[in-house]
């Protein structure tokens, strides 16, 4: 069992607008307020804009 707070498995929240995504596991996936695509973080698991440098989650790089 690992429970360290993090995002459960199931839906990423839009970093940007709380806007619930797709499936983690089905990322990339578009947030469709912000238009923007997502990719997962290797870092966290979070959600990361496509493209960005770092995670608007834990800061690391993608
Ligand atoms: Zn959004
Ligand atoms: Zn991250």
């Amino acid at each position: 069992m690992e429970e360290n707070g993090k995002i459960g498995e199931g839906t990423c929240k839009c970093p940007y607008c709380d806007q619930e995504l797709a499936l983690c596991a089905d990322l990339p996936v578009t947030c469709q307020p912000c238009s923007i695509a997502f990719v997962i973080c290797s870092a966290c698991g979070g959600p990361v804009r496509e493209g960005s440098v770092t995670c608007p989650t834990c800061g690391a790089k993608p």
